[in-house]
């Protein structure tokens, strides 16, 4: 019985209200956004993307930006790479200008990383994370590992499917924003591993530690925009895109240090 009254009451007012101010009202015009699929893109160049004067350049786009869709389309691309990416490899020089670090390689660098030190520890691994994973991605790629790498995975896995099982588990786990890694560690045996933010296996105190070969960004910024919730879904699509002649290449590196 409230409830009906509180209805009417409520009906009541709003009549009232209308003829009260039914004078003043005035025509406002609202931009509503387009949804993505209906807004006409322009997709920028990453040739056009260039970090400022300091210690580390960013590391020149081996594609364009729509040549990774559908698996990851390529607004998500252009924005990741020419905004995030950028911001990193930024503010990583400026961290690093005037410092006795500045003119050291990017491994020694990780080794004398003070962890307390925030804005080097997350630029330092921004700019590193994402410089991997760009490269170990490529267009009409995917498959499954080959050569050394090949034996290497069936050898530490038991089979290429146990790693791909143990990789999409590291990369769904990971709770909020991180990356999903395969690594080789200091005995040359392949791990999987997840970390938190921007961190990475190089970094001092690392869970696991050792030299990655296969990244892969699990940030909602790398993937919302085509699969909001879906995370597993990206993870999924992200095996149609790994480069493994360049994981390959990036593992018989790691075997040789
Ligand atoms: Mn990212």
């Amino acid at each position: 019985m409230k409830k009906i009254q509180v209805l009417i009451l409520s009906f009541v007012v709003i009549i009232s209200l209308e003829s009260c101010g039914k004078k003043k009202y005035t025509e406002v015009k609202v931009d509503v956004p387009l949804p993505i699929n209906e807004q006409k893109l322009t997709l920028g160049s990453p040739e056009d993307v260039t970090a400022e004067k300091g210690a580390f350049k960013m590391l020149k786009l081996p594609y364009t930006y729509d040549a990774l869709a559908p698996n990851i389309d390529a607004f998500t691309m252009e924005t990741h790479y020419s905004k995030h990416y950028l911001t990193y490899t930024n503010n990583l020089n400026k961290a690093l200008a005037g410092t006795d670090l500045e003119d050291l390689p990017i491994n020694d660098i990780f080794k004398k990383l003070d962890m307390s030190n925030s804005d080097l520890r997350n630029n330092l691994g921004g700019y590193y994370n994402h410089t991997l994973f760009w490269e170990i991605m490529a267009p009409k790629a995917g498959g499954v590992a080959k050569d050394t790498l090949a034996g290497a995975i069936n050898k530490d896995f038991g089979s290429f499917e146990n790693f791909k099982t143990q990789f999409k588990v590291a990369a769904t786990k990971q709770f909020g924003s991180g990356w999903a890694w395969l690594v080789v560690d200091k005995t040359g045996k392949l791990v999987v591993t997840s970390t938190p933010n921007q961190d990475n296996p190089l970094m001092p105190k690392a869970v696991v530690s050792g030299t990655p070969i296969l990244a892969l960004d699990v940030w909602e910024h790398a993937y919302y925009l085509s699969y909001q919730y879906k995370r597993k879904k990206y993870i999924d699509n992200f095996f149609n895109v790994i480069n493994w002649k360049k994981v390959g290449e990036k593992y018989e590196e790691a075997i040789k240090n």
